[in-house]
């Protein structure tokens, strides 16, 4: 046949090549993720700056017999490419928010919205639905975000985070500072959250050039009435100079990895009192 895969491929080509045999053979396997069980969630928690458990950031896992265990920043671009992020994203909303009813008080959950499920007019009937399906208030959902979705030109973005925000859900920016850096958008947009990307956490001297813009972009958000997460903390002196430079949680290994569902209990009453 002709036809043309979705990868642009010509499958009558006979230079297919191993890499791209093993892209189709992945994306083949991505398709029937879901139906496979190969799907999971799992749960980083965010504490503030007592270290008391404040949310948990729902991060989702594949797992395929074949190729094993796939980083989400490997597969989730192929999802988008082949269609299985609204399917993967319904599925991770409707774990995070029924799981965190069970949570006890306040605790939030956060999920990870792909640019690409703002193209249809779907997403803010999603989120709606598994707020339904689930109960939980909708103050208690975090929906991350990256800079990309607020550059857009797209006024159907914009109109959808209106109507996202307009259901009671928190939205935060992800990534922040490793984007197209207009800070404009920061007022433009209904956002309640700010995550500095781990990338400038890593190196936190006082002097070095990451911390002072750690410390820059902690101080806009807190000027913009935003609550600024740092993540990727992972050790004791990175924490004590966040929470110097301003940041209201913090979110890494030091705290604790991605837990799957049955451990987030046992986590909260480990750390009940910080
Ligand atoms: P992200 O949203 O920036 O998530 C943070 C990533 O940093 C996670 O990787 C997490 O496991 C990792 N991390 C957490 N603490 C530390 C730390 O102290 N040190 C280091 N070095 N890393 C830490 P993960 O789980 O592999 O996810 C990678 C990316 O995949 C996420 O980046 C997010 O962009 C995407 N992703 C994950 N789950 C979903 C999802 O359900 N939907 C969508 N659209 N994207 C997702
Ligand atoms: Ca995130
Ligand atoms: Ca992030
Ligand atoms: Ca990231």
């Amino acid at each position: 046949a002709k036809s043309r895969g979705r990868s642009g491929l010509c499958f009558y080509n006979r230079q297919l090549n191993a890499p791209a045999v093993a892209r189709l053979r992945l994306e083949a396997a991505l398709r029937r993720a879901l139906e496979r069980n190969e799907i999971d969630v799992h749960f980083q928690p965010k504490v503030d700056r007592d270290g008391r458990p404040r949310s948990f950031e729902a991060l989702v896992r594949w797992h395929n017999p074949e190729f094993g265990a796939i980083s989400p920043a490997e597969f989730i671009p192929i999802a988008e490419e082949i269609g299985q992020i609204e399917p993967i994203t319904e599925f991770v909303l409707a774990r995070a928010c029924r799981l965190a009813r069970a949570w006890p008080g306040e605790l939030a959950v956060a999920v990870n919205l792909s640019p690409r499920l703002f193209h249809s007019g779907e997403l803010c009937r999603r989120v709606e639905r598994a707020l339904a399906a689930s109960g939980l208030a909708p103050h208690r959902l975090e929906l991350e975000l990256t800079e990309g979705i607020l550059m857009e030109k797209n006024m159907r973005a914009v109109a959808q985070l209106q109507a996202l925000k307009a259901l009671g859900v928190r939205l935060a920016v992800d990534d922040f500072g490793t984007g197209y850096s207009s800070l404009a958008y920061l007022r433009r947009f209904p956002l309640d959250i700010l995550k500095v990307d781990k990338s400038f956490v890593g190196n936190c001297r006082p002097d070095a050039s990451d911390a002072i813009l750690v410390r820059a972009i902690s101080s806009l958000g807190r000027e913009l009435g935003l609550t600024v997460v740092a993540e990727g903390v992972e050790t004791r002196a990175q924490w004590d100079f966040l929470r110097q430079a301003g940041c209201d949680e913090f979110q890494g290994y030091l705290f604790a990895r991605p837990l799957p569902a049955e451990q987030t209990l046992a986590w909260l009453e480990q750390h009940r009192h910080g």
